[in-house]
């Protein structure tokens, strides 16, 4: 037998359709119904808010969190080594940057440093494979760009000093710096390029001896799957 198309045998929800639930006499006036909607939404207003009255109130994100990616400045100059790892590891293409020598004991600094933020999608991977802290994500999410050409950072308004985002760096050092156990202590002590660590005192008071059977222990050690 032919369809009648003008009268559709089924429905979007459910192709058996008949067994659906019949309306009561009150449901299908409709205007009771409205009324329940309204009483309810009528109650909400006297319960806790959880929203905030944004721009007046700022959110004040935790350290977790992941917003505009800043270059770290700790004593006046940029940690970055140029070493060109976030650049490679950005998977939009956000980054880019050109290495300059410099007498400095780190030997190379970015002679330009550009994070176009209309690619950026905030994952994070450079400040994961940075080796120097020198690149952070910060708690800035509040970003309006007026021109494609804004958008575009360069060093100096990536720059931030480094007690600007001393939480997040607390929080890398507590969650990312432990993730291979006290194998990356050692490594840390060893890194005498870090300028992320010219201002600590490693004298730890092992001797040479000690210090090599500490490796030979934290070589040993499998690493943790775990940050606890
Ligand atoms: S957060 Fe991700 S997308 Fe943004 S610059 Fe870093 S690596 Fe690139
Ligand atoms: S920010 Fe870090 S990963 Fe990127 S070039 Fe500088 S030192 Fe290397």
């Amino acid at each position: 037998m032919a369809k009648n198309l003008e009268q559709p045998t089924v429905n979007a929800v459910s192709d058996n359709y008949e067994k659906e639930r019949k309306l009561g006499f009150l449901e299908n006036l409709y205007l009771p119904e409205i009324l329940k909607g309204m009483w309810y939404s009528f109650k909400q207003m006297f319960q806790p808010t959880f929203t905030m009255k944004y721009p007046e109130e700022k959110w004040d994100p935790p350290a977790i969190f992941r917003g505009r990616p800043v270059l770290v400045e700790d004593h006046g100059k940029e940690r970055c080594v140029a070493c060109g790892l976030c650049a490679r590891a950005c998977p939009p293409l956000a980054i880019s940057m050109q290495a300059k020598e410099t007498d400095d004991e780190k030997e190379r600094f970015p002679d330009f440093f550009e994070i176009n933020m209309l690619r950026c999608i905030y994952c994070g991977y450079c400040e994961e494979v940075c080796p120097e802290e020198a690149i952070v994500m910060s708690k800035d999410y509040d970003i309006v760009f007026e021109s494609r050409e804004d958008a575009v950072y360069d060093k100096e308004r990536l720059l931030v000093p480094k007690e600007d985002v001393s939480e997040r760096l607390e929080y890398l050092k507590k969650y990312r710096n432990r993730q291979f156990g006290s194998f990356w202590d050692f490594q840390e002590e060893n890194n005498i390029h870090s300028v992320r660590d010219r201002d600590r005192e490693w004298n730890t008071g092992l001797s040479l001896v000690d210090m090599i059977e500490r490796q030979e222990k934290n070589d040993a050690t499998p690493a943790s799957s775990s940050w606890s």
